[in-house]
C-alpha cells in the first residue's frame, strides 16, 4: 500500500512535470543552433506581397518575416489597423515601397527610425511619375532586392554570407524572367495592350509595349464617360482582342469595354496580392509570373 502511494506521488510530480515543459515550450525552450530559432531572430514587417516574397526568400528562415496586407486585399488603398502600427514599432526591420503605394508608411518613416526600427523604402529613387508598380519589371525587382538585402544585412551582419547567396539565387531568377519578357515581347507583332488599371507601365517601357490603361495607376481612379468613348474608339481602330483584367471580380468598366468591341477579358495578376486560394497553393511571385507570361503570350499574339 505505502509503495503504491508513493508510486501515485512520483506519477503525480512526473506528470506536472511534462504539463510544465509543455506549457513553457513555446517561451522558454531554446534549442541551440536552431537556424529558425524564433527567439533571437530578426523581426521584420513588409507592407504588401511582392516585397514579402523577396524578403522571404532573401532571409530563409533567419529571420521572421510578416506581410501587413492580408491575401486577397486590393493593394493600392490598404492602411494598417493601430494594432498592426504596433507591431510595426516593436519589429526591427520594416520594409516597405515608397509614398505612391504607401503614403502612411513614408509618413511614419522618420518617427520609426527614431525608436531604433531600421527603415527600408525599396522603391526609393526607382519610382517614376508615382507609379508604383516597379516590381513586375525584372531589371527594378533587382534593384529592389538589392535595398532590403542591404537593410537586412545592415541589422543581422551574422548572416551576411547565406543572405549574399540567397540574393544571387533571386537575382538568377530575375534575369531569366527579363530574359523570357524580352524573348516573348521582341518576338511578337502585336504591341497594344490594354489593362485594367496602369500596371504594367514599366514593363511596357522596358520591353516596347504599349499600354492603354482604362482606369489610372490604381483601379479607383475611374475614367470619365468621355474617356471611356475614347478608350472604345482607339480599341476598335487598334483591332484589341483582349482587355487585361486582375484576379477577383471582374471590373464592370472591363467587361462594359469588352462586350463594347466584342474582345475577351483575360486575367493577369498585378502581383500586388496574392488570391487566398494562390497562397493555398504554394504560388509565389515567380510562378504566378510564368501564368502571366502564357497570357501575356496569347494577347501578343506571340508564336514561337
Ligand atoms: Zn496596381
Amino acid at each position: 500500500m505505502k509503495i503504491a502511494k508513493s508510486f501515485l506521488v512520483l506519477l503525480l510530480i512526473l506528470s506536472i512535470s511534462v504539463l510544465t515543459t509543455a506549457c513553457s515550450n513555446n517561451s522558454q525552450v531554446v534549442l541551440p543552433n536552431q537556424p529558425n530559432d524564433q527567439q533571437n531572430s530578426l523581426k521584420i514587417y513588409t507592407t504588401f506581397y511582392p516585397l514579402y516574397d523577396f524578403t522571404k526568400k532573401i532571409v530563409g528562415d533567419n529571420a521572421q518575416v510578416e506581410n501587413l496586407m492580408p491575401a486577397g486585399v486590393e493593394p493600392h488603398d490598404f492602411e494598417p489597423s493601430p494594432k498592426q502600427t504596433a507591431m510595426i514599432y516593436d519589429g526591427d526591420i520594416f520594409i516597405f515601397l515608397g509614398e505612391s503605394m504607401e503614403l502612411w508608411a513614408k509618413k511614419m518613416a522618420g518617427d520609426l527610425d527614431k525608436k531604433g526600427v531600421a527603415v527600408v523604402e525599396a522603391g526609393k529613387g526607382l519610382i517614376e511619375n508615382n507609379d508604383p508598380h516597379i516590381w513586375l519589371d525584372p531589371v527594378m525587382a533587382k534593384e529592389m532586392a538589392q535595398k532590403i538585402f542591404d537593410g537586412v544585412v545592415a541589422k543581422d551582419p551574422e548572416h551576411s554570407e547565406v543572405y549574399q547567396e540567397n540574393l544571387n539565387n533571386l537575382m538568377q531568377k530575375f534575369d531569366e524572367l527579363d530574359k523570357n519578357l524580352n524573348e516573348i515581347i521582341s518576338s511578337s507583332s502585336e504591341k497594344n495592350i490594354v489593362t485594367s488599371h496602369s500596371f504594367l507601365g514599366y514593363v511596357a517601357r522596358r520591353y516596347g509595349l504599349e499600354q492603354t490603361a482604362i482606369t489610372g495607376l490604381s483601379p479607383q481612379e475611374e475614367p470619365s464617360p468621355k474617356k471611356m468613348a475614347e478608350l472604345v474608339e482607339f480599341c476598335k481602330a487598334k483591332k484589341i482582342k483582349y482587355i487585361l483584367d486582375e484576379p477577383g471580380e471582374v471590373s464592370k468598366l472591363s467587361q462594359t469595354l469588352a462586350d463594347e468591341i466584342g474582345a475577351e477579358i483575360l486575367i493577369i495578376n498585378p502581383l500586388g496580392t496574392l488570391q487566398p486560394n494562390e497562397v493555398k497553393a504554394g504560388e509565389d511571385y515567380f510562378s504566378v509570373m510564368e501564368k502571366n507570361l502564357e497570357v501575356l503570350k496569347r494577347v501578343l499574339s506571340y508564336e514561337q
